[in-house]
């Protein structure tokens, strides 16, 4: 055994209390959904977790029903500081059930249980924290004269981060007075569900969140539905534009929180470890499937062989493996389907030209699994350039002076984050300035707070989770419409400079 081995270190399923089957949670309660139930398995050892009801459009329906009446009865007639008891009450119990939740997370979709422990869950709890804390400041917050909700929002989430986004989308919008139906990703619905039995346990009023599983026909029936008031959707830059297209003209709000293609920036003069460091985060966390990652690394020309040479000796470390292993860096990849892009993409690379490299490490024999990957020569014009992999692969372009670095950062059709790597402050603020992404971290990567608005330009989608900004879309006037919100964006261009 060599000294970078570890022994295996799983952390117990025992945990878990999981049923059979699910079914949808309307109304306070679970009932059969009317679709073709489907199974939700682990993607590490396809092993089947449990089975799933589908939400036809008359459970689509009934679910906004139970919503309205929730809406009309309770939910907005309560005071903000009565939600707010729901919130905190809600962000004690994910703290409680913590550990399980976590255990649910890497189970259903792939993730490192280190990741979904110190990273997911406890950013879930902080998320219901804080919008709980505004619940009833609203009147204080310079949202306007008299904030109100909206009514009944329809949340469509993806499954890079089943619970996290589950919770940039229901608090806010509880917060701000409203109720909600949400669809999670088919393929990764199950601490969703588990979600639903802890709002059980907080007592929440029946219907003011529902939870519908099933796949892109139930969330098109949610989002198309007539007395839906609010839509938010985070996922694909191709369903955003379905989204965008069936909502338009109908008044319903939209936000739309959709792909990413981040340029990770290093230049000559940056701190080369914690850069290193820096970009195997942006990359890697997450096995590369972040909306915001850093997968286009552009690093300046002098430094290029000795940044590539230490990333390779660092990825040569990582441990891929057991998802439920506490020892594991690189988990497994959430879906077949994901896995065949990745792999396609990959290929579009090798024959473009670009130099493939490959962490060396043990592929299990089940499940669905890819190894850190670098490509170097890389030219802006590839495809691996400009696609979003959505999965371990990295990116290595190069440039010359800051200018080449900025027009090649944003040379791209996303506009998400992006990352600045350099010791001198001055030319952080002047970059960062210059770049059009929606979040700039300087000196750090991947680093997540509610307090912090996030969101993008151009293709990676309009409006703001996060924040005072998140609740503007959750409220009647600016933050709503599509014009609204791009005024909204070009305000919060949100900047992060670590300590
Ligand atoms: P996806 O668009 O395929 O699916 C997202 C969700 O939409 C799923 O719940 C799916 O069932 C549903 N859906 C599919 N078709 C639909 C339709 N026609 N109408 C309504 N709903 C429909 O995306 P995905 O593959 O699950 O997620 C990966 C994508 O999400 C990536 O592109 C990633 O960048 C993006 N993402 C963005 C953010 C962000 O904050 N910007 C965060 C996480 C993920």
């Amino acid at each position: 055994m060599s000294f970078l081995e570890y022994a295996p270190a799983p952390e117990s399923r025992a945990i878990l209390n999981l049923r059979d089957e699910y079914g949808l949670f309307i109304d306070g309660e679970f009932r059969a959904g009317s679709g073709t139930s489907f199974a939700t398995i682990s993607p590490a050892d396809e092993s089947h977790i449990a089975t799933i009801a589908s939400a036809s459009e008359a459970d689509v329906d009934a679910a906004v029903a139970a919503a309205r009446r929730a809406f009309d009865r309770t939910w907005s007639k309560m005071s903000g500081r009565d939600r707010g008891k729901y919130l905190f009450r809600i962000a004690r119990l994910v703290q409680e059930r913590a550990r399980e939740l976590a255990v649910a997370e890497s189970l259903d979709n792939g993730k490192p249980i280190k990741e979904s422990r110190d990273v997911d869950v406890p950013l879930v709890a902080a998320w219901f924290f804080y919008y709980a804390g505004w619940a009833d400041k609203l009147d204080h917050a310079g949202l306007g004269a008299d904030p109100r909700p909206l009514g009944v929002a329809g949340q469509v989430i993806p499954w890079n981060f089943p619970l996290l986004m589950l919770a940039w989308k229901i608090a806010p919008a509880l917060a701000a007075g409203n109720t909600v139906v949400l669809k999670p990703a088919e393929t990764t619905p199950l601490t969703a569900l588990i979600f639903a039995e802890i709002l059980q346990q907080a007592d929440l009023p029946a219907g003011v969140v529902n939870i519908i599983t099933g796949a892109g026909a139930t969330g098109a029936a949610l989002v198309r539905h007539p007395d839906v008031d609010k839509v938010a959707f985070t996922g694909s830059t191709a369903v955003g534009r379905e989204i965008a297209k069936a909502v338009a003209g109908t008044g319903k709000k939209l936000t739309l929180e959709l792909g990413g293609k981040a340029a990770n920036i290093i230049f000559e003069d940056a701190p080369i470890e914690q850069a290193v460091d820096g970009i195997v985060t942006g990359i890697f966390f997450n096995q590369g499937q972040v909306c915001c990652a850093g997968s286009r690394l552009l690093v300046q020309e002098a430094i290029h062989d000795e940044v590539v040479d230490r990333l390779k000796s660092r990825l040569s470390t990582l441990r891929l493996g057991d998802p439920l292993d506490k020892n594991t860096d690189i988990g497994a990849i959430n879906s077949r389907e994901q896995l065949e892009r990745v792999r396609e993409l990959s290929r579009i690379g090798d024959e473009e030209g670009a130099e493939r490299w490959t962490a060396e490490c043990a592929i299990p024999d089940k499940g669905f699994w890819f190894a850190p990957t670098i490509f170097t020569n890389v030219q802006s014009s590839h495809r691996i350039a400009r696609d979003e992999i959505f999965g371990p692969v990295l990116s290595v372009l190069t440039f010359r002076t800051p200018a080449e670095a900025i027009e090649k950062a944003n040379n791209t059709p996303y506009g998400l984050s992006a990352g600045i790597w350099t010791e001198k402050g001055s030319r952080i603020l002047a970059v960062a300035d210059r770049l059009r992404a929606g979040v700039v971290w300087a000196n750090t990567f991947n680093r997540f707070d509610p307090s912090s608005p996030f969101g993008g330009y151009k293709e990676s989608g309009f409006g703001r989770e996060g924040g005072r900004h998140g609740l503007l879309a959750y409220l009647q006037g600016p933050g709503g419409t599509i014009e609204q919100a791009k005024r909204v964006d070009a305000r919060s261009v949100k900047k992060e400079v670590s300590s």
